[in-house]
């Protein structure tokens, strides 16, 4: 491969795009409309993850290597044999916004037009399932109208349910720039002060689920107020007058609506009146208002406000939806969600006939097939029987993970198909080592609807494959290699863009006929563009420029009047708290890319519970005390973080973490599966649960150069990849075994071989025990425990001596270590600017004692903020705290 290759970053939906250099290098691409040269944390250390050191390198079949022709045959001989036994709704593929738009592509086509069910969905439906379902009813079809550079040129920008400085950080600092540049109006609304606040004039904090409320309040004001009447002149939309009674009915006045939203009245109206009087106004939305059993209806109250207005389809107005995964688009465009047919189609009769006529397909699927939580019901219960599962890790990711880990295995045939081990390829039949980022080549749409090449830059380890490859042989060997005689991606890229534009005339917005007459050189060069890319759009040089913003056909457009529904599950008084699931900012999805990077680790090492300190007081919860979080689904153990940004009875856990890193496992454990009636996204941000706090005996340290967690873990542990090995923080609330079973639970914990010298330290009255394994004069492992965490040393040194040479005089030394004062962090605290390593107390420090003043100062002291820049908003955050007094 010739470098340098200019390819799309493969976390978030803002679609960066990147450099892969001669010199090995990663560099944001500056041509890339999207970022223009910048990354953030995440994506500046892309690199750090091309280690192929845990990758699943060869097919397996029940655990035993095997080749490609046997695993493929496998898998194509039970799928074959389940259809003809049950048919084809006994078959299922759960895929992933991961994948390229080249192999879902492939996968759809495969499920919908040739096995002859819809039954494939996508993690995407976790993610933003309702923002399709909401643009669906207000445009008629899945348009998102709106575009990144209307955020440079908005006057106000309102950012709903969207931490964006931690999701979405390039996109983020666009909006800060547009904020330094021309003094746009910034309004946060999210029941969490997230580090996006920090640019904000104003942050309502609602209570959880209460968003139709808010914006039914805001249509009702618009309504009143007159701003309705200065929409430009065109014909208003469908069903204006039932939408207003709707949400006149849901918010009769403003001082009723602040009370159900739990929101200042003055707040409220401020906000409103903002609103109604900037013409130029972008409403931001993600996860948010997605992720709730009433999400459809929150995306249509946004919408409504915008249709209400005609800020919508023109230079810095409109609704724009943030896309959490880097493809999620790329899926709604082929039709990957089970409720979607293909290229924006559905399952009306000219549809189907159209898709069938266009794949001659022999069985294609007439209706929709089962949405994510209901195709792992369907495993649960026996009713799906060969489920394939592309791309993601469902054990973890999904809500009532006990239910979704225990259907995986009660259903005879799993295939799964991923870059590296996760708690789902423990569970499959079949594993498939698939081709990873920089090594695969196909297409991706960011959220504003531009598609980018994804292009390789280095080979695949081992036997790995790509995805559309592995389907298209599976194809192949059922019988229907005819139609899926693919050279490479371009050809299937053709194919799909011929589809959008096939008897389209107009019909469909998702149109890039023009790219269906790309050669493969054509393909291979091509610029991120914008759909749609119509062939009717004119001469050569026209069409392939797309077309930034989607003008709204207020014909076609309608209001979708929206009542206020709570959450699913309410809390009461079994169950007081709210729990909310999200994200930290430089963690991706199950951490299986971004966990091996230490430098990424730094940052939030551990997962947490943030819960307000009046509620923590109230539950006797310590700051860095134990808890036990307890739902209806069950239990995990996390250290409480208190937070004054919580709301009262709200409390968050990161969604990251899973059994490979922590024995809480993931929040999903704990989380609800209630969801949305109409788009089928489930509630991950409403579950109710309890808090209890643990009385902790003891905490410890291990810091070793093995990976797994070793048996006899106690009751709390984390593991944290560190520099040569792993840093593991304990905690008991069990006395520690003594005597004979004492040693032995040392033994098993340090991993400590028949060879191993034990150098030991114990201080029985005071708590303090210290061990080090040493093999062959080099440090294998330690292991600390004290009562306290102040009576812990510094990770740092064990952690540098790890793996090298300890001189027999130096042991002792070793393990005395120097006092940590508690922290896991060391001296200078939890890591704020991973490019440069400054840590929160080098930052507080720093501002008191050389008076620093501004985020532009910290750079100048510490180079903090100066590089990637996603450490910005808690640089202000830092400076806010110290200026309050209230810095920790
Ligand atoms: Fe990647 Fe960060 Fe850009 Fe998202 S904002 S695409 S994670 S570099």
């Amino acid at each position: 491969m010739r470098l340098p290759v200019r390819t799309t970053c493969p976390y978030c939906g803002v679609g960066c795009g990147i450099v892969a250099n001669a010199d090995g290098t990663l560099a944001g691409d500056p041509q890339h409309p999207a970022n223009r040269g910048r990354l953030c944390s995440k994506g500046a250390g892309l690199g750090e993850t091309l280690d192929d050191a845990d990758r699943l390198l060869q097919p397996e079949i029940r655990g035993r290597k095997a080749g490609w022709d046997e695993a493929l045959d496998r898998v194509a001989e039970t799928v074959s044999r389940t259809i003809i036994r049950h048919g084809p709704d006994a078959v299922g593929f759960y895929v992933s916004g991961q994948l390229l738009t080249e192999d879902y592509y492939v996968a759809n086509k495969l499920m919908k037009g040739f096995i002859g069910s819809a039954n494939i969905d996508t993690n995407s439906r976790l993610c933003m399932a309702s923002s399709v379902a909401g643009h669906i009813r207000a445009f008629g079809e899945d348009i998102v109208p709106g575009c990144y550079d209307d955020i440079d040129v908005a006057d106000l920008v309102v950012v709903v349910g969207s931490n964006m400085a931690w999701c979405h950080p390039v996109l983020y600092q666009r909006l800060a720039a547009a904020k330094a540049a021309r003094g746009s109006r910034i309004v946060v609304i999210d029941p969490r002060r997230t580090a996006t606040c920090e640019i904000a004039d104003l942050h309502l904090a609602p209570r959880a689920g209460t968003d139709v409320v808010v914006f039914a309040g805001l249509l009702a004001h618009l309504a009143a107020s007159g701003a309705c009447d200065k929409a430009p002149a065109q014909p208003l939309a469908a069903g204006f007058d039932e939408a207003v009674e709707a949400a006149r009915e849901a918010a009769p006045s403003l001082a009723e609506t602040a009370s159900v939203a739990g929101l200042a009245p003055a707040d409220l109206a401020r906000f409103y009146a903002w609103f109604a009087t900037t013409e130029r106004t972008v409403t931001v939305f993600s996860q948010g208002v997605n992720q709730s059993s009433a999400g459809t209806d929150k995306v249509n109250a946004i919408i409504n406000c915008h249709l209400a207005t005609g800020r919508i389809g023109r230079p810095g107005m409109g609704p724009l939806s943030l896309t959490g995964q880097p493809n999620a688009m790329g899926g709604r465009e082929v039709g990957g969600l089970a409720s979607q047919l293909a290229a924006h189609m559905g399952f009306g009769a000219a549809d189907i006939d159209r898709v069938q006529r266009f794949w001659d397909a022999p069985r294609l699927a007439t209706r929709p097939g089962l949405k994510a939580i209901d195709l792992f019901d369907a495993a649960l219960t026996g009713n799906v029987k060969a489920l394939w599962i592309i791309g993601t890790n469902p054990a973890d990711s999904m809500p009532r993970a006990a239910r979704v880990r225990a259907a995986l295995q009660a259903c005879p045939f799993i295939v799964v198909s991923d870059c590296w081990p996760t708690d789902t390829t423990r569970l499959a039949d079949i594993v498939l080592p698939a081709a990873a980022w920089g090594e695969k080549d196909g297409t991706v749409t960011n959220s504003e609807r531009r598609i980018s090449r994804q292009r390789p830059f280095r080979p695949p380890p081992g036997a790995a494959r790509p995805d559309w490859w592995m389907l298209t042989e599976i194809a192949r060997r059922m019988g229907w290699g005819q139609a899926f005689r693919y050279r490479g991606p371009a050809d299937i890229f053709r194919e799909h863009a011929a589809l959008s534009a096939f008897e389209n005339a107009g019909r469909r917005v998702f149109d890039i006929g023009a790219l269906a007459q790309l050669s493969d050189a054509g393909y291979d060069q091509l610029q991120p563009v914008q759909w749609p890319v119509c062939i009717a759009d004119g001469p050569k040089e026209a069409r392939f420029r797309g077309r930034q913003r989607v003008p709204v056909d207020t014909a076609k457009a309608r209001f979708v009047a929206t009542a206020y529904r709570p959450p699913a599950q309410a809390a009461d008084e079994a169950w007081p708290l709210t729990l909310n699931t999200g994200r930290v900012r430089d963690q991706w999805h199950t951490m299986t890319r971004t966990g091996a990077v230490p430098r990424l680790m730094a940052h939030c090492s551990e997962p947490f519970l943030d819960i307000h300190p009046a509620d923590a007081g109230r539950l006797g919860v310590a700051d860095g005390g134990l808890v036990r979080v307890e739902s209806r689904f069950g239990t995990v153990v996390l250290r409480a973080r208190l937070s004054h940004g919580q709301r009262l009875g709200e409390v968050f856990v990161p969604m990251h973490w899973t059994d490979r890193y922590c024995s809480a496992g993931p929040v999903g454990r704990i989380v609800g599966a209630a969801a949305d009636p109409v788009s089928g996204q489930p509630e991950l941000k409403a579950t109710p649960v309890k808090v209890t706090a643990i009385a902790t005996l003891w905490r410890g340290v291990l810091v070793r150069r093995a990976a797994p967690a070793p048996p006899g873990m106690p009751c709390y542990w984390v593991r944290i990849p560190v520099a040569g090995g792993q840093l593991f923080e304990l905690a008991g609330s069990e006395p520690l075994p003594s005597g004979r079973s004492g040693e032995a639970w040392i033994s098993e914990v340090l991993g400590a071989s028949p060879a191993a010298e034990l150098v030991i330290y114990a201080d029985a009255r005071r708590g303090a025990f210290r061990y080090a394994s040493i093999v062959g004069d080099r440090l294998e492992a330690c292991l600390f425990i004290a009562r306290e965490p102040a009576g812990l040393p510094a990770r740092e040194v064990s952690i540098a001596a790890l793996g090298r040479r300890v001189a027999a005089e130096a042991r002792l030394a070793l393990l005395a270590g120097h006092d940590s004062a508690g922290s896991p962090d060391g001296e200078a605290g939890r890591t704020v600017c991973t490019c440069f390593g400054v840590g929160l107390r080098t930052l507080y420090r720093a501002i008191v004692e050389r008076r620093l003043a501004s985020v532009a100062d910290i750079g100048s002291a510490l180079q903090a903020g100066t590089n990637c820049g996603s450490c910005v908003p808690e640089l202000a955050g830092a400076l806010r705290h110290v200026k309050a007094g209230t810095a920790l």
